[in-house]
C-alpha cells in the first residue's frame, strides 16, 4: 500500500462510534423533517453497508469482513489504484484484449501500464508475464470470464499466478455466474495476495443500482474500506439489492435461459456464410469473426440493433462482440444478419 495511505487518518462520522444509541441525530447536518419520498432517504446511508453485506455474505459464503462493496466493481478497481500503485512509479500488468477500465483507471492514477497480450487461443501467455513483472509492479489483473473473447482462463495458470507474484492477483470474475468455471472464492483463505471481483450488473440484472463487491483478505478489505469515499453505497441501493437478494430463483432463471441462449445463438451465428468463427463463450456474451466486421456493425445500428465492434481490438480482427438477449432479440439479430 502507498506510504501515504498507511498514515491516512480516514473521514470519521460522530455516527460510527454512538449509532442506535441515540434518539436524537443533531449532528450531520441532515433535514430532521424527512425526506420527500416515503423512506428515510433524509439521513446518510450506512457507511459499511453491515446489512446488505450480511445478506451478500450468506449467498456468497465469504465473511463480511472479507468483503467490500463499491459503487459498481469500477469504483473497486480505481480505488484498488489509488491504494496500492504510488503514481509516477509502480506499474500494473494487464493482458489484452480485456476490460477497459483497468488502463482508464491506471491512466488517471498515473500509474504505468504493462501489456502482456493473451496467447491467440486467448489464454495466460505465462512466460511473458513472468520477465514483464518488476519491483515495482504492484496488480496483475486477470479477467476470467475474459471481456470480450469470453472464454474462463485456465484455472491451474492462475493458480501459478497467485503463487509466484507477490504483489496483489485481480480476478475479475463480473461473468462468472454464465461459465462452467468455478469461481476462486474458495482459494481467498490460501491466497493473501487474491481480490475477486463481481457485481451485481450482468446476471443480477441491476447494472443502473450500481453495485460491485470485491472479496479479499482483511488486510487489503480494510485498506479499500479506509480509501472509499464516505457514503459510497446509497441507500437505495442498498434497500433495493437487499429485495433483490431475496429474488435468487428468478436470477437463476435467468442465467440458465441466457446460456440456453447463448448455446443457440452461436450454432445459428456459426451457420451464416460471413461468419468465420464464433468464439466459444462462459459469459453472456459471444465474440464473433465476420466478414466485414465494422460494415456490418454499422449495418446493424441502421436496423437498430447495437452490438460491440471490436474489430480494432487486438487479437480481435474483424470481431463483434454481441450480448445474449432475449429470443426475440437474438431472433431479430440474426434475421438481420441473413438479410445483409
Ligand atoms: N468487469 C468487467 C469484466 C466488465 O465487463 C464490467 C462491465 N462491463 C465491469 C467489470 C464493471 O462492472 P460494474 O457495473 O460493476 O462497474
Amino acid at each position: 500500500q502507498r506510504e501515504n495511505i498507511k498514515n491516512l487518518s480516514p473521514y470519521s462520522t460522530a455516527r460510527d462510534e454512538f449509532k442506535g444509541q441515540a434518539s436524537v441525530y443533531l449532528d450531520a447536518n441532515e433535514n430532521s423533517f424527512g425526506s420527500p419520498l416515503p423512506a428515510d432517504y433524509n439521513r446518510y446511508p450506512d457507511p459499511l453497508q453491515l446489512d446488505l453485506k450480511d445478506a451478500i455474505s450468506k449467498i456468497k459464503g465469504v465473511p463480511i469482513e472479507n468483503t467490500f462493496l463499491g459503487n459498481g466493481s469500477d469504483e473497486a478497481i480505481d480505488l484498488l489504484f489509488r491504494a496500492f500503485c504510488n503514481p509516477g512509479k509502480d506499474n500494473v500488468i494487464i493482458l489484452p484484449p480485456t476490460y477497459g477500465m483497468y488502463e482508464v483507471s491506471a491512466n488517471i492514477n498515473d500509474v504505468e501500464v504493462r501489456k502482456v497480450n493473451l496467447t491467440p487461443d486467448f489464454q495466460l501467455d505465462l512466460e511473458n508475464i513472468a520477465e514483464t513483472i518488476d519491483a515495482n509492479t504492484k496488480i496483475i489483473f486477470i479477467c476470467s470470464p475474459n471481456n470480450p473473447t469470453g472464454n474462463s482462463l485456465n484455472r491451474g495458470d492462475i493458480e501459478t499466478i497467485l503463487a509466484n507474484f507477490k504483489g496483489l492477483v485481480v480476478i475479475d470474475e463480473a461473468y462468472i455466474n454464465f461459465a462452467k468455471q468455478k469461481t476462486f472464492i474458495q482459494e481467498l483463505t490460501e491466497y493473501a495476495n487474491l481480490v475477486i471481483l463481481q457485481t451485481f450488473s450482468k446476471a443480477w440484472g441491476l447494472a443502473a443500482l450500481r453495485l460491485g463487491m470485491a472479496f479479499s483478505s482483511t488486510h487489503v478489505i480494510d485498506i479499500l474500506n479506509k480509501v472509499k469515499p464516505p457514503y459510497n453505497i446509497n441507500q437505495a441501493t442498498q434497500d433495493l439489492a437487499l429485495a433483490a437478494l431475496q429474488n435468487i430463483q428468478q436470477v437463476n432463471e435467468w442465467i440458465k435461459i441466457t446460456v440456453n441462449e447463448r448455446e443457440r445463438l452461436a450454432n445459428a451465428l456459426s451457420r451464416l456464410e460471413k461468419v468465420r468463427k464464433v468464439y466459444p463463450s462462459d459469459a453472456n456474451f459471444i465474440l464473433v469473426q465476420i466478414d466485414h466486421a465494422h460494415w456490418t456493425y454499422h449495418q446493424l445500428v441502421d436496423q437498430g440493433i447495437i452490438v460491440r465492434d471490436r474489430s480494432k481490438v487486438v487479437l480481435c480482427d474483424d470481431c463483434l462482440r454481441i450480448t445474449i438477449g432475449t429470443t426475440e432479440e437474438n431472433n431479430q439479430l440474426l434475421t438481420a444478419l441473413e438479410k445483409l
